[in-house]
C-alpha cells in the first residue's frame, strides 16, 4: 500500500476547514475579518470529531488492521483505554519511510478520488484518524511489513513526530496509545467512569469479532483477557466468544436473500426473547449499524411468536450492492440510508420468517420426532391448489384418535382397517390412501400430496403418548415415549391452533344469527373504525349495521362465540381496528387473535377427554409451540429431572 495525501479535489469533500470569527473589531456592522485558524487549533478540533472517547480510538485503529489484512488482532487497555489502549496486528504492515506519512492529515492509501466515495469498500476512508489521535495523545507505533527484514518505529507526542528509528519486530503494526485528551482538558472531563470507558471498548472489539469471523480478536483488560474469538470463519464461534454460551445454544440459523439483498446470521429461538433490544446487532455490508428499519422486519416476523414485552435477539448480517446503501450519513458511520427501504425490509423479514417457521417443525432425528406430516401456514398457502374449496368446519374435531378409554393408554387403541381419504379438491384427481406405518410409529406418515381441509389425524399407530389426566382444569399432563413428562396449556394450545387455521383461511367462520340483535355502544374511534370496515367484519362472520348516535347493531355473530360475548368481542375488535388503522395487516392479526382466543377452549371449562388428544397430538407433533401471543404451550419435565428432585438420580 502507498499512502498519499488527498489531492487538492479530494480534500474538498472533507469538511475541515475551520474558520475563526475574529472579534475584536470595535466597529459595528462590519463583519469580523474572517481567518483561516492555525494548523494546530484546526486539528485538536478536527481530532474532536474522530476521538470522542477511547472506543472511537479502538475502533480506527482496529478497522485500520482489518483493513491491513490481519489475521488476529490483540487490543489492550488499561483505565477504560484513556492511560493506555494498544492494538496489535498481523497485517500488511507499513514501510518505513511511510510511517510518518501515515500521521498527517488527510493521508490515506485507501482511496484517491471523491468518485470513490461512493463504493468504499474498506472500514477507514477518511484519512485523518492516526492524524486525529495523534494529535490527543503520546503514540508509539511499530510496523515491519510482510518480507521485510527488520520493521521501524515512531514516536509522536501531540502529533509532532520524533525520528523513524529501525527496529526490530514482528510482521504487522503495533500502535500504542498513551495518556489521550493529556493536552485537551475539557475533553477529558467529559469522559466516564473508567469502566464504562472499558465497556464501550468491549462493544466495539464485539461489534468487530462478530462482522469479522476470519479473524481472531483478543481483548485484555487491565491484564485480563476479556474476550477471544478463535477467527476460524464461523459466525456461531464469533457469538459463542463474544455474547456468551447461552445466547449462542437460543439462536437458529438464518439464511436467505429477496432480490440482491441477501440476510445471514442468527436468530434466537422465540422462547428465548430478551428483555431489552440489547442483543439485537445488525451489520451492513461488513459495518455494525443501528437501524429502525433492520429492528422493525426482524420483530414483524416474531409477530404472534413473542411474549410481550420481550424483544428478539440476533446478529444478521445485510449484504447488498455498496450502490444501494449509502454509508456516508453519519460521522460515526453506524447509520445507514437504504436506496431501497422495502426491498431491505422484505429480505430481512421473510428470511427470518422462514428461518422460524423451519424451526418449528421439528428436524427428523432430534430428541422429539415429527409423528405427523405438518405444515406452515405459509407452505400450506404455497401448496394448496388456487381455488381452495372453502368447507365450513366447526372447531377441531379429530375424535376418532381415541375412542373413550381414560386414561388414555394409547397401546390399548385397537389398530382399525385402512382409511381412505378423499382429496376435497374439485380437480384433485385420485383418492389416496393412508398406509398404516409399520410397528414403529416415530416414522413421518408419508402424505404425497397436502390435504387442505381434512384435518387427518392417523388412527392406527401406536401413538408414542399417553395423556395422564388434567390439573387445574387448565393443564394436561401426559408422558411420552423417552420417559419425559409435558404440562400442555389446553387453551393456549388451542387458541394456536385456531389462530393458525383462521390465518391459512383454511377455515370460513360459520356464522349464527341472532335472535335478538345486539346494540353495541362505542367510543366516537371505534365506532367509525367499525363502520369503515364492515366487509372485514363480515369475513369474520360479523353482521353490522350502523343504528346511528354511536351505536352498531350486530345481527350475526361467528357459532363458535357466545352471543352473550357478542358485545364485549365487538368492542375488543373495534378497539383493535383503531389501533391498527395505520398498518390493516397488523390490524387482520389482531382480529385473528381475538377470533382464535375467543372461540378456544378456556381454562377452566372441562373438555371430553377427545378433545384433549387431539390437541396433545397438535403439540407433541411438534406444529405449535407458541400461542398466538407468544405464550408457551407446553412445560417439559424430563425423568431426570423429576428423580433429581426426590433424590433417586
Ligand atoms: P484511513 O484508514 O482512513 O486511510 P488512517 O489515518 O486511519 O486513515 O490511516 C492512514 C493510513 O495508514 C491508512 O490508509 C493505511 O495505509 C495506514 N495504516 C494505518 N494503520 C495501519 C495498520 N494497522 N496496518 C497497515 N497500515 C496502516
Ligand atoms: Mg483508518
Amino acid at each position: 500500500m502507498r499512502l498519499l495525501r488527498l489531492d487538492e479535489d479530494g480534500g474538498k469533500f472533507a469538511p475541515h476547514l475551520a474558520f475563526s470569527i475574529i472579534s475584536d473589531r470595535k466597529e459595528e456592522n462590519i463583519m469580523p475579518e474572517i481567518r483561516q485558524l492555525d494548523k494546530h487549533v484546526s486539528e485538536l478540533i478536527a481530532a474532536g470529531e474522530v476521538v470522542e472517547r477511547p472506543a472511537s480510538v479502538a475502533k480506527e485503529l482496529l478497522e485500520n488492521a482489518i483493513d491491513a489484512g490481519a489475521s488476529a488482532i490483540v487490543a489492550e487497555v488499561e483505565n477504560g483505554g484513556l492511560t493506555y489502549l494498544r492494538i496489535t496486528d498481523n497485517g500488511c504492515g507499513i514501510a518505513p519511510q511511510q510511517i510518518p506519512v501515515a500521521f498527517l492529515r488527510h493521508a490515506t492509501s485507501k482511496l484517491r478520488k471523491a468518485e470513490d466515495l461512493s463504493a468504499i469498500g474498506t472500514l477507514g476512508f477518511r484519512g485523518e484518524a492516526l492524524a486525529a489521535i495523534s494529535a490527543v495523545s503520546h503514540v508509539d507505533i511499530f510496523s515491519r511489513e510482510r518480507g521485510a527484514t527488520e520493521g521501524a518505529m515512531l514516536h509522536l507526542d501531540g502529533g509532532v513526530p520524533g525520528e523513524v528509528i529501525p527496529t526490530g519486530c514482528p510482521e504487522g503494526t503495533t500502535i500504542c496509545v498513551r495518556d489521550l485528551f493529556y493536552n485537551t482538558p475539557a475533553r477529558m472531563k467529559f469522559m466516564k467512569k473508567d469502566s464504562a470507558e472499558a465497556a464501550a471498548v468491549a462493544g466495539i472489539v464485539t461489534h468487530l469479532a462478530l462482522s469479522h469471523p476470519d479473524i481472531s480478536f483478543k481483548l485484555l483488560r487491565d491484564g485480563q483477557e476479556t474476550l477471544h474469538t478463535p477467527g476460524d470463519g464461523k459466525l456461531l464461534s464469533a457469538i459463542y466468544a463474544a455474547m456468551g454460551r447461552d445466547f449462542a445454544l437460543s439462536l437458529v440459523p438464518v439464511s436467505g436473500c429477496g432480490g440482491e439483498v441477501r440476510a445471514e446470521g442468527f436468530v434466537t429461538k422465540p422462547l428465548a426473547g430478551h428483555g431489552s433490544r440489547g442483543k439485537q446487532v445488525f451489520f451492513v455490508n461488513g459495518r455494525f449499524v443501528k437501524s429502525q428499519l433492520l429492528t422493525a422486519a426482524l420483530e414483524e416476523a416474531y409477530r404472534n411468536r413473542l411474549l410481550k414485552g420481550k424483544f428478539p435477539g440476533c446478529v444478521l448480517h445485510i449484504t447488498l450492492p455498496v450502490g444501494g446503501v449509502d454509508v456516508n450519513v453519519h460521522p460515526a458511520k453506524t447509520v445507514v440510508k437504504f436506496v431501497s427501504d422495502k426491498q431491505v425490509f422484505d429480505a430481512v423479514y421473510y428470511t427470518v420468517l422462514d428461518a422460524l417457521d423451519a424451526e418449528n417443525k421439528p428436524a427428523p432425528g432430534k430428541e422429539e420426532k415429527p409423528f405427523y406430516q405438518t405444515m406452515t401456514a405459509q407452505e400450506y398457502k404455497a401448496k394448496a391448489p388456487v381455488e381452495q374449496p372453502k368447507k365450513p368446519v366447526g372447531s377441531y374435531t379429530v375424535k376418532t384418535v381415541v375412542p373413550s378409554a381414560q386414561p388414555i393408554h394409547v397401546h390399548d387403541v385397537a389398530p382399525q382397517p385402512k382409511q381412505t381419504f378423499t382429496a376435497p379438491a374439485p380437480d384433485a384427481k385420485k383418492n389416496y390412501v393412508i398406509t398404516p406405518p409399520e410397528p414403529v410409529a416415530e416414522k413421518p406418515v408419508q402424505v404425497e400430496l397436502p390435504v387442505p381441509v381434512q384435518e387427518t389425524i392417523e388412527p392406527k399407530r401406536e401413538i408414542p403418548w399417553r395423556i395422564a389426566g388434567e390439573v387445574l382444569k387448565t393443564y394436561i399432563i401426559c408422558e411420552d415415549e423417552n420417559d419425559t413428562v409435558w404440562l400442555i396449556d389446553k387453551h393456549a394450545a388451542h387458541e394456536r391452533i385456531r389462530f393458525d387455521k383462521l390465518k391459512a383461511s383454511r377455515e370460513v367462520l360459520m356464522a349464527q344469527t341472532l335472535l335478538t340483535p345486539v346494540a353495541v355502544d362505542l367510543d366516537a374511534d371505534e365506532y367509525d373504525a367499525v363502520l369503515g370496515n364492515l366487509p372485514l367484519l363480515q369475513e369474520f362472520a360479523f353482521a353490522c349495521e350502523d343504528f346511528g348516535g354511536g351505536t352498531v347493531l350486530v345481527r350475526q355473530v361467528p357459532a363458535d362465540i357466545r352471543a352473550e360475548d357478542t358485545a364485549a368481542t365487538l368492542e375488543e375488535l373495534a378497539h383493535k381496528l383503531v389501533l391498527g388503522r395505520a398498518d390493516p395487516e397488523a390490524a387482520r392479526d389482531e382480529l385473528l387473535h381475538t377470533m382464535a382466543c375467543k372461540s378456544a377452549i378456556k381454562a377452566g371449562m372441562i373438555s371430553d377427554v377427545s378433545e384433549l388428544a387431539a390437541l396433545v397430538e397438535k403439540v407433541q407433533s411438534g406444529e405449535i409451540q407458541y400461542c398466538p401471543h407468544g405464550r408457551p404451550v407446553k412445560y417439559k419435565l424430563t425423568k431426570y429431572e423429576i428423580e433429581k428432585f426426590f433424590k433417586r438420580a
